[in-house]
């Protein structure tokens, strides 16, 4: 029997796809090629941090890993490679790193910021959903006095809702493992932060209760055209599926749009983290970036999870202990030690685009296909707006000529 909406990818883009979807009084049907536990959408850090955050693609990005990499505290990882795609991903990336683009992009993070963080509480709100989310801000921490100045030369006036330079006593208040070593803190307000697992797992629940049907454990592997639609998927299993509209939200593969010739300019960005329980005082009261080193400390209600590494050029699934060995080190250089208990390690790929900048919209030629892909480092943040947009695309049948958030906000047409 032909579907209404066929959603390819359980992770947080597919989810908050179907959300909206849902409510808008369609029929979703959700595919994914595994069981919806381990996806990079369940072991991200969790912070909802679209406000002064700067562009990973910034003036100063290439220089400052640079120096880094000869102090052996470089998160960013670039394996050698001659693909040609990547060589095509790091020019993009080194031609967007300037700083009218990094002005560009902050203005739309600001925007988009703001639409999710309202969508997430009315998520919350209207549906009782327990994210174990909590508005209370992200500390950035510095540990090199040059990063520290330069960011103090941006924040020299009085801005009480938005940000807060901590003295060593708030800065022990809000990280009591920090050591004498770090330089400074400042304490962004308007971030926030939640429990990506908790979060997913709540949307799956929800969805379900709500009607949506969910395919595990089926791996589409084709498109079928016809007369500039797309006719069917076929999956490994042999099944096909029907739809009145699919949508793409594979993360970082891109298997179905190689297949469709639609060249999507993103590469797998490989990430790990570290859960743990830790003592409840030495607990930091809220997300914590160390900014110079690219490890995020999230708080989450019965553990913390650190979180780094950017490596470009590996596929390996793998969790590699010389990376986890790594962030612990960076971690302590910078924290008082103490013991992580019940240590769960996990690694998961971004889906990184070279300006930041999400792939979505609607295929121009197969008027029944959309993509929501490329959400790259920030795709927590950014989730539900992003699922509001394709959401208004399919109910309104828009073209993306027709949306203005499609013009601003997707790699498509910048
Ligand atoms: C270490 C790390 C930390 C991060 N921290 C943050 C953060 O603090 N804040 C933030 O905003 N973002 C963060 N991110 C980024 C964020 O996690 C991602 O942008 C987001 O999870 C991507 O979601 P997605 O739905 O596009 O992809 P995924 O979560 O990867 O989901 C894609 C799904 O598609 C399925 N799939 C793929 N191909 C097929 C197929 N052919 N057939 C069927 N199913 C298929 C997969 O099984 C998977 O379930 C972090 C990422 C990493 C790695």
């Amino acid at each position: 029997m032909k579907k209404d909406v066929v959603i390819i990818g359980a992770g947080i883009m597919g989810l908050t796809c179907a959300y909206f979807l849902q409510k808008n009084g369609r029929k979703v049907t959700i595919i994914d090629e595994g069981n919806i536990t381990d996806s990079t959408s369940f072991g991200n850090a969790g912070l909802l941090s679209a406000f002064d955050k700067t562009p990973l693609s910034n003036p100063g990005v290439l220089l400052n890993t640079f120096k880094l990499m000869l102090k052996g505290q470089s998160p960013a990882i670039l394996h050698p490679t001659l693909d040609p795609k990547i060589c095509k991903w790091l020019l993009n990336f080194a031609i967007n790193a300037n700083s009218k683009r990094t002005k560009k992009t902050m203005m739309l993070f600001e925007k988009y910021g703001e639409i999710s963080l309202d969508l997430y509480k009315q998520m919350i709100k209207e549906d009782n959903l327990d994210f174990d989310f909590h508005h209370t801000g992200m500390l950035s921490v510095f540990t090199e006095n040059k990063t520290y100045e330069a960011k103090l030369k941006n924040y020299n006036y009085v801005d009480e809702d938005r940000f807060k330079i901590l003295d060593k006593s708030d800065l022990s208040e809000y990280l009591p493992s920090a050591n004498e070593k770090v330089k400074g803190a400042i304490l962004f307000k308007k971030n926030a932060h939640f429990d990506s697992k908790r979060v997913m797992l709540e949307l799956k629940r929800h969805l379900e209760e709500s009607g949506a049907e969910f395919i595990l454990n089926e791996k589409i592997k084709n498109i079928n055209f016809k007369d500039k639609k797309v006719n069917y998927i076929l999956s490994e299993n042999k099944n096909f599926y029907e739809a009145e509209h699919f949508v793409l939200s594979t993360g970082y593969q891109t298997l179905l749009s190689d297949i469709r010739k639609k060249p999507l300019l993103m590469t797998p960005a490989k990430g790990y983290s570290i859960t743990f329980e830790m003592p409840e005082v030495l607990k930091p009261k809220t997300s914590v970036l160390f900014n110079d080193l690219f490890i995020v400390m999230t708080p989450r209600r019965d553990n913390v999870r650190l979180t780094s590494k950017l490596e470009i050029g590996s596929v390996d699934k793998n969790v590699v202990k010389k990376q986890i060995d790594s962030i612990k080190k960076n971690f302590f250089e910078y924290n008082n030690k103490f013991e992580m208990k019940e240590e769960v390690h996990w690694s998961g790929f971004r889906p990184l685009t070279p300006n930041d900048i999400p792939l979505i919209g609607r295929d121009e030629e197969y008027n029944n296909l959309s993509y929501a892909m490329g959400l790259g480092w920030l795709g927590m943040t950014f989730a539900p707006a992003l699922g509001n947009i394709i959401c208004d695309l399919i109910v309104n049948d828009k073209q993306n000529a027709k949306s203005d958030d499609i013009l601003l906000f997707s790699g498509f047409y910048q």
